[in-house]
Order: structure tokens, then sequence, then C-alpha cells
């Protein structure tokens, strides 16, 4: 690949993003549809395969929390 053809290629990828497809290998946040760069978005694999961003990871982890917040210890006294 020369250098013209390289740019060919970035460009049509920038063209495929603005209409929503993605190039090869690329994944995006099934919540919120960001195209996901892991050191700028994060891209967190969940057990089913689907890939999210980490702001949409801790936003539904936040909400689990809430719903079910971690109790404190209880002391169990021996006797
Ligand atoms: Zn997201």
């Amino acid at each position: 690949m020369n250098i013209a053809e390289f740019k060919a290629a970035v460009k049509a990828d920038r063209e495929a993003l603005k209409n929503n497809q993605l190039p090869a290998g690329m994944f995006a946040c099934t919540d919120c549809g960001t195209p996901l760069q892991e050191a700028f978005t994060g891209n967190r694999e969940l057990a089913d395969g689907s890939h999210v961003c980490s702001d949409c990871y801790f936003e539904a982890f936040g909400r689990e929390l809430d719903a079910h917040p971690i109790a404190a210890l209880r002391l169990r006294q021996f006797r």
C-alpha cells in the first residue's frame, strides 16, 4: 500500500463512519452507537458478545449499584 492508497482508505473509512457503516474490525457501542476506539472511548465486551463504550458501561453499572447497594459487612459474634 502506498501513501495515496493509504489516504484513500482513511478517507473511505471516514465516509463510512459518517454513514454509520463501520470499517472491518471496528465495533460500535450497542447502547449509544459511538464507534469504539479503546484508548478514547473504551471498548468493553459483555458476556453476550456485544461491545459498549466505558460511559455506557459505567452508567449501567451505577444504575445497578443504586438498585442494589453494597451492604455493609455484618459482624457475626461467636460465643
Ligand atoms: Zn455507549
